[in-house]
């Protein structure tokens, strides 16, 4: 044995370990408990920003900026959300900024959604962000999202959820006649236009003998039941945002539950951990901004996204309320940023894949990548050392356990965030979320002990 000084090395900690105490594990239980409630109700961007707003409405943000407004709510589109919590020191004096997105890969309906082959209602379907299709088939899959009509009112849509509800299903081929498809490529054996939707079987006037010869009699009923369920025409789903996505609650995972399976846990696991922690502060040193992006997971596009101006109009406004003579360019430069995003977490049956010394564990706490991007760390942002110091102490000092990872293999493959969105402005800015495993699946696993730690990082990055 090698005489090593143990106080030279560096030993990852084992939240369990961390979190032993009965107190401890009481609170771990109940934010658990919690974060299941929040994921089983929002499964949308929109789902999810209502709630958030909802949330902080009841825990007295404004939406109305003042030069008074102590706690500031702005919302974007309904996709988006910047909240504020003013600090002791001028905004000039930095911020503390918490990042994350509320979007997930999931199915989006076409805008032409609905036609009828072999006596089958069915829906043509575009996906949304990385997704490995054959996940997404033969299971249950709920509807989610809005149709807006011609007068601007909105429907909203959510089919699947309730136990009595229907569900919707993307049918898979039956193993005896697969003999050719297993031998094709992953890439190949599952095509995008083969994701449709079943939506209906009964066909419309049934009985009627004189119309039983009429085409598409299963369209025109599921016409019908829009009609009279949502008051929606067929042309109305021309400006809809409809989503399929898996149905049903977070579980608990695990004979010993400490795990929760469920869909989303990238990122709302973020969203819940910075909005916790976001409610738990209420007189913070530095001003404490918590953004929740919509379309991260297809490049954090659109005006919706990170790459949008809202941020730099959101922070314009502030200054303008409440230190109208200072710069703004001050403001960002002094700011401090976490992308608060989830990390792959090493999978046993896929340790291949992984550099196991530089790799994020499950169990060992909110996982810092100082850099993400690709093949030569192309695209990414990567944290200065400075910065990464800082959060160090800070959370040494606040005694979460943390790790230091980036994700797989340096060839193999990679990914981005909003890191580099936020880094344009010349603020501080790094990567942190817990390890997932499964993750951009229907049924992505989460350590409790992970996410509780979580959020008691994000509460001493933002009270920092
Ligand atoms: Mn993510
Ligand atoms: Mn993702």
């Amino acid at each position: 044995m090698s005489k090593l000084k143990p106080e030279l090395e560096h030993t990852s900690r084992n939240c369990w370990d961390v979190y032993a105490s009965a107190v401890d594990r009481k609170a771990l239980a109940a934010c658990a408990d919690s974060y299941m409630r929040f994921l089983s109700t929002c499964k949308t961007e929109r789902e999810t920003i209502d709630y958030v707003l909802d949330a902080v409405k009841k825990a007295g943000f404004s939406e109305t900026l003042a030069a008074s407004t102590k706690a500031y709510a702005r919302v974007l589109r309904g996709k988006s959300i910047l909240l504020v919590r003013r600090g002791r020191k001028p905004l000039s004096q930095g911020f503390r900024l918490l990042g994350a997105h509320a979007d997930t890969p999931r199915i989006d309906l076409k805008q032409h959604p609905l036609y009828e082959d072999t006596d089958l209602g069915l829906m043509k379907t575009h996906y949304y962000g990385g997704i490995r299709k054959y996940q997404w088939l033969a299971r249950e899959l709920a509807l989610h999202g809005v149709v807006v009509k011609k007068d601007g009112g909105i429907v909203k849509v959510c089919v699947g959820e309730d136990p009595n509800d229907p569900v919707l299903t993307i049918t898979d081929l039956l193993p005896h006649l697969a003999y050719k498809q297993v031998e094709q490529k992953v890439s190949e054996a599952f095509e995008a236009e083969k994701l449709n939707a079943v939506v209906a079987h009964e066909p419309a006037n049934a009985g009627d003998e004189k119309r039983a010869k009429d085409k598409d009699r299963v369209r025109q009923r599921v016409l019908e039941l829009l009609h009279k369920r949502y008051g929606v025409t067929e042309s109305d789903l021309f400006s809809a945002e409809l989503q399929l996505v898996p149905a049903g609650p977070a579980r608990n995972v695990g004979l010993d539950g400490s795990m929760i399976g469920g869909y989303g846990h990238d990122d709302r696991s973020c969203v819940f951990a910075a909005l916790q922690a976001l409610l738990s502060e209420k007189t913070p040193e530095h001003t404490q901004l918590v953004l929740f992006w919509d379309k991260e997971e297809i490049g954090s596009e659109g005006g919706t996204g990170a790459q949008s101006l809202f941020f730099e109009y959101a922070v314009a406004d502030l200054l303008a309320a409440w230190e109208p003579k200072a710069r703004l360019s001050e403001v960002f430069l002094r700011g401090m940023a976490i992308s608060a995003d989830v990390n792959a977490a090493v999978d046993p049956d896929h340790l291949d894949v992984y550099e196991k010394r530089n790799a994020a564990y499950m169990g060992y706490g909110p996982c810092f990548n100082k850099f993400t991007g690709h093949r030569g760390k192309v695209g990414a942002n990567d944290a200065h050392p400075e910065y990464v110091a800082y959060l160090r102490n800070i959370l040494d000092k606040a005694g979460v356990p943390w790790q230091m990872a980036e994700l797989g293999k340096v060839d193999l493959g990679g990914g981005g965030t909003v890191a580099k969105f936020l880094a344009v402005y010349g603020m501080d800015v790094i990567d942190m979320g817990p390890a997932v495993l499964s993750m951009h699946s229907p049924f992505e696993v989460l350590g409790k002990a992970d996410l509780y730690a979580t959020v008691l990082a994000f509460r001493a990055f933002l009270k920092s």
